[in-house]
């Protein structure tokens, strides 16, 4: 079956709130160039980005498609009059920028656009730790908490993509700080991202100690998103990274205990029984990013390949 050829060459770019991430790798997630721009103002970030793939097209011959992995919120439906659009964003200057127009054009090549971090999840199914799984679950909690939902091998995906780092969650009682999140408040990312524990302790969260309460709050905070997570899809693994996770890795066996206390043996598997392999650290690690875009790169080569081979 159409699986991409192993000679292919794939660009990618990762589009993020501070720096953005150009990749040229192998159909086998061998990075063969990186290149990294500041995030700035789109005239003047998108200009750089393309320089950089323009230098590579020219180059070589062979690279056989691209991808992007944006930060949200952005357009994803191919049918949307808007699609590859930047939505209503703090960023400033991106708000209703097109992406997708600003970095295709002049690429002759099959384009692939989702978020960062569906990105980052199809390419750990592809080279990372949900390798073999077609139903999982890659969550980075960094400067936002974000949620690649990955099932029956795609990521969800409905009239947009889907936010499930915004969702209400029962909180710890008897804590009633109102959360960071300017839509919602007290929401997962408004209690456990980043900015949300620089606010609530006051100091850089690298100056906590690991074993303050506040990563109780914070464990709990993200457990009762995944409890909701393993109700919705059954996911067979649940993936979790992003700068806060990996800084304060104390947070596993935290998170592993509340998931367990709060589902309460109502559901049980094989995989969820062995609670870490279930709840792990993206196998990628801080490659999940970055090869995000080269996977979706890929999964729309392995779509064409299929599609050519259905025409034949
Ligand atoms: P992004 O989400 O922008 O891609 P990261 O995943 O690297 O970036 O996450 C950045 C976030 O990680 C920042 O909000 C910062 O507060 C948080 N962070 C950085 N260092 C630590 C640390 N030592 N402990 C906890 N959180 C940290
Ligand atoms: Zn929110």
């Amino acid at each position: 079956m159409g699986k991409v050829m192993a000679n292919s060459v794939l660009a990618g770019v990762e589009l993020g709130g501070t720096k953005c991430v150009c990749v040229l790798a192998t159909a086998d997630g061998e990075i063969l160039a990186q290149e990294r721009v500041e995030t700035a103002a789109p005239r003047v970030t998108l200009p750089q980005i393309k320089a950089i793939l323009r230098n590579w097209f020219d180059a070589r011959r062979d690279i056989a498609a691209l991808g992007i992995a944006s930060f949200g919120p952005v357009e994803v439906d191919q049918a949307s009059s808007n699609w590859g659009h930047i939505g209503q964003t703090p960023k400033a200057g991106w708000s209703g920028i097109d992406i997708a127009q600003a970095l295709r054009e002049g690429f002759d090549v099959p384009f692939a656009l989702d978020t960062d971090v569906n990105g980052a999840a199809l390419a750990e199914m592809r080279w990372g730790a949900a390798a073999g799984l077609d139903d999982f679950a890659y969550v980075t909690v960094g400067t936002g908490v974000g949620v690649g939902l990955v099932v029956g091998g795609q990521p969800i995906c409905g009239f947009g993509h889907a936010e499930l780092g915004h969702m209400r969650i029962p909180r710890v009682q008897g804590d009633s700080w109102p959360g960071s999140c300017p839509y919602h408040g007290d929401c997962v990312e408004g209690l456990a991202a980043g900015p949300a524990i620089v606010k609530r302790s006051g100091m850089r969260a690298g100056l906590i100690a690991q074993n303050d309460p506040i990563w109780h709050l914070v464990g709990h905070a993200i457990a009762q998103m995944l409890h909701n997570l393993v109700l919705t899809a059954t996911p067979r693994r649940i993936l979790l990274g992003g700068g806060v996770i990996t800084a304060q890795p104390q947070l596993f066996p935290i998170i592993r205990r509340e998931l367990e206390t709060s589902l309460n043996g109502y559901v049980s598997s094989p995989e969820l029984d062995k609670s870490e392999d279930y709840v792990a650290p993206p196998g990628l690690g801080a490659l999940a990013g970055p090869l995000g875009p080269v996977a979706l790169a890929a999964a729309i080569l392995d779509r064409t390949a299929l599609h050519a081979e259905a025409n034949a």
